[in-house]
């Protein structure tokens, strides 16, 4: 089966309104020069999200969120609801980041009730797994990509193709080392085996996974060109056009 490739870009706590503005209008021309095929998302901060769409508006760049709270309104100081997310012009939001898992305490039940509310607020949503270093060095990879993934349960039938996943290895995330392409491969053939057995298996055959971990030009040719890598969320490397188009093209000269 073959999966459009899908290239991320998450900007986490990063820019200035000008710089986002600036940046998002450079995806724009990278964008337009890029194989139409190649699906492309950022992901700015919160309030840098109004600014972004305005910017993208005339493009085909989707505009993502970092993140959701999991209810729909209420007394929850601070927080922001993806029907808010839906009412900006966001379409899909990013849950289970590693850095909200380990930084900020999110459990995988957080992480149920957001998907939950987030699709049915109707956003698309990009669930994020992956596996400390002692998870990996103690043999518990697969058992841990199996155990977030089980949030997917959630999922109804029909909104399966509003899912993707990234596996992102929180040994490689920010850290300048990158899976190789075969523990990538070897992952993420397990997490679609894994999503085969919640979620049936034309789901599983559909579905995008991204790779995300300190991909940059110089390797994402070898990781998108593995079978089951479908794109790549990016971080540093999302900051810069000049080193976010490199990725974009590799995808691109793969579709
Ligand atoms: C990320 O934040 O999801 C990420 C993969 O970051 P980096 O590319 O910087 O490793």
């Amino acid at each position: 089966m073959s999966r459009a490739k899908y290239i991320a870009g998450n900007w986490k706590m990063h820019l200035t309104k000008r710089r986002a503005s600036t940046l998002a209008r450079d995806m724009v021309a990278a964008a337009e020069n890029s194989n139409p095929a190649v699906k492309v998302a950022v992901f700015p901060t919160y309030v840098h999200l109004d600014h972004v769409r305005r910017n993208i508006r005339n493009s085909n760049i989707i505009l993502g969120a970092q993140n959701c709270y999991g209810k729909k309104e209420g007394a929850f100081t601070g927080e922001i609801s993806p029907y808010m997310l839906r009412d900006m012009g966001v379409k899909v939001v990013m849950i289970g980041h590693s850095e909200r898992r380990h930084i900020f305490g999110e459990t995988d039940a957080m992480i149920f009730e957001k998907v939950k509310i987030a699709l049915r607020a109707k956003l698309d949503v990009m669930l994020c797994v992956g596996e400390t270093i002692d998870e990996r060095k103690a043999g518990e990879t697969f058992k841990v990509l199996a155990r977030q993934l089980k949030v997917l349960k959630v999922v109804k039938p029909a909104q399966t193709s509003r899912i993707t996943v990234a596996y992102e290895p929180v040994w490689a995330i920010g850290t300048g080392e990158t899976a190789t392409p075969q523990i990538a491969q070897e992952a993420h053939a397990e997490c679609r085996r894994f999503v085969g057995e919640i979620l049936g298996d034309e789901a599983a055959q559909q579905m995008q996974i991204l790779y995300g971990g300190s991909m940059k030009g110089s390797n994402a040719d070898e990781l998108l060109s593995q079978p089951d890598v479908d794109g790549g969320l990016v971080g540093g490397a999302s900051l810069s056009k000049d080193d976010f188009s490199p990725i974009i093209n590799a995808a691109s000269a793969l579709s």
